[in-house]
């Protein structure tokens, strides 16, 4: 058993990591640990310990302490550099921790190794907003007053993450939370606990002080409960699914902390007839079986045109037939395990409701029984009612369903009929008609002619039940500022003290 928190990834043993709480490698006060399974292998490869509420006051007091310490006196141009050497750190070691991210999630090497070399952007290009959260100087509508604004950090972030994507859904909170001079706790989920650890060595490499990065881990009921509910956070910066993000909006609410939630989605794909067909085909591919169909942006409803259903359909079948499935480190694979065994049971209970209720299945239909474990086939389901579950609910899985429709407003209607608004596409050669139904479309995100396309510098977020607040994007920095106004008096006289004014 290795005994660091940078331990080595090897076949043959439980690599044994430790929190980072004010830079210090702890355990739980309790000294209680939870394992966290490889899903391909299907076995233990590291252990984390199992925060409890007297570590998650830890860990916030760190937060809080470091704010007022030397990163709370450091100017945005000071953070910037230290954001900048974080985001060359993470280059650096962009291999290794996508092999860290594949073993815990199971997602593929290719995907978590784009992941990785992309993620130093967002610390690069929030570094470029530290030094420019420029306030106003608000002329006054009296004549002895002048005002200005500031926008001070929110203080203490909050960060739960899911396990889809950990360390670019956290990169998405982390980069513009310290471009804003916030500190952060993390908590990463219990299925992959292990790259927030070592983004935390990085962190303490980079220079930052000891406490603006703290991480716990442990199980969402109970550790991400504590810290989404703890009185002395600020902020709450979440990501996973809709049911949870209430929750800890909820648990929020009570301390009047601030929340930004990512949440789930069941997001359309909108066909037309002039289209390229097999453009759209490689797009609904990209959309629904990339990540396994893992991720909240996933284009999980195909809506297509009756006159290009039957060839479309055609295409998608075929190519889901020659989708590789296998190891997630080897190039060569194109979808993974499902990334847990709750999440197994779940697209396979989803698809077994779908099947009752009369869906016809195009290809694939459930696991794969050569591969076994956590496997499930790329799976197309035609035939399927407009309200049934298996269309109006996120599967978080390979599971493509497909509408026809006849014409543009009935295809916007049945796009816009889910509680979801997270993303969508409009795939059409018509210029007029890709902007005008990207316009129509209640979703965050639209993309036209394309699919699952992302950058730090573009917002993303939901509307409705997809979630509350943006990432990404100049705004995203003022997720974590509190505007300050500060009125300053210009010639010393006295006034009406009974009077507003
Ligand atoms: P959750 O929403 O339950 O988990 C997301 C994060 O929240 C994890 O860190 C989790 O910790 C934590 N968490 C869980 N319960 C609480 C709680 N009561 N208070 C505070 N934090 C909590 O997602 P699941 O992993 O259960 O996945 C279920 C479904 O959610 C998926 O099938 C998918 O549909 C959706 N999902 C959507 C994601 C997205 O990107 N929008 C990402 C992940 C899931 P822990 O994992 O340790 O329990």
């Amino acid at each position: 058993m290795s005994t660091t928190t940078d331990a080595p990834v090897t076949a043959a043993e439980v690599a044994y990591y430790q929190m980072v709480i004010n830079g210090e490698r702890v355990e739980a006060h309790s000294g209680a640990r939870f394992d966290t399974l490889d899903p391909y292998a299907q076995k233990a490869w590291a252990s984390a310990p199992d925060a409890g509420a007297s570590d998650v006051d830890a860990a916030v007091a760190a937060a809080r302490a470091a704010l007022s310490g030397p990163w709370g006196a450091m100017t945005g141009f000071q953070r910037a550099v230290l954001m900048r050497r974080l985001g060359d750190l993470i280059a650096r070691d962009a291999d290794t921790l996508a092999v860290l991210e594949t073993r815990d999630s199971g997602k593929l090497l290719r995907e978590m190794s784009g992941q990785l070399s992309y993620i130093p952007q967002w610390f690069y290009y929030y570094s470029g907003l530290a030094d420019k959260l420029e306030g106003s100087a608000i002329p006054s509508d009296k004549p002895n007053f002048f005002a200005y604004t500031r926008h001070e950090p929110l203080g203490v972030v909050a960060a739960i993450v899911p396990w889809n994507s950990p360390l670019l859904l956290l990169a998405w909170k982390l980069a513009p939370a310290l471009a804003a001079g916030c500190t952060f706790v993390v908590k990463p989920s219990d299925h992959t606990p292990i790259t927030a650890i070592a983004l935390a060595a990085l962190v303490e490499e980079a220079g930052f002080p000891p406490g603006v990065f703290n991480v716990i881990t442990g199980y969402g009921p109970a550790t991400g409960q504590a810290l989404a509910a703890h009185p002395d956070v600020d902020k709450v910066a979440f990501t996973g699914s809709t049911t949870t993000g209430i929750s800890v909006a909820h648990a929020a609410a009570d301390h009047l902390s601030r929340v930004t939630l990512e949440l789930g989605g069941k997001s359309a794909q909108l066909v037309f007839p002039d289209a390229d067909i097999d453009a759209a085909a490689n797009g609904v591919i990209a959309g629904v079986f990339a990540a396994s169909g893992q991720t909240c942006m996933a284009g999980a409803r195909l809506l297509v045109h009756r006159s290009v259903h039957d060839e479309l359909v055609a295409k998608v079948v075929a190519r889901a037939e020659t989708i590789t499935l296998g190891n997630p480190a080897d190039p060569a694979t194109e979808m993974g395990p499902m990334a847990n065994a709750p999440q197994f049971e779940k697209v396979t209970g989803m698809l077994a409701a779908a099947r009752k209720e009369g869906a016809t299945i195009a290809t694939g239909g459930g696991p794969d029984s050569g591969l076994g474990g956590f496997f499930i086939r790329p799976t197309v389901l035609t035939g399927v009612a407009p309200t049934s579950e298996i269309v109006c609910e996120e599967v978080f899985g390979p599971v493509l369903t497909v509408l026809p429709f006849d014409t543009e407003d009935e295809a916007i209607a049945l796009a816009n009929a889910s509680r979801y608004g997270l993303a969508g596409s409009v795939w059409t050669k018509d210029i007029h008609r890709g902007h005008r139904v990207a316009h129509r479309l209640r979703a965050g995100t639209v993309w036209i002619n394309a699919y699952r396309t992302v950058g730090p510098n573009v917002p993303f977020g939901g509307l409705k039940y997809s979630g509350v607040g943006r990432e990404n994007g100049i705004d995203a920095v003022y997720e974590y500022t509190e505007t300050k106004s500060i009125w300053v008096e210009l010639t010393g006289d006295t006034r009406d003290p009974f009077t507003l004014g």
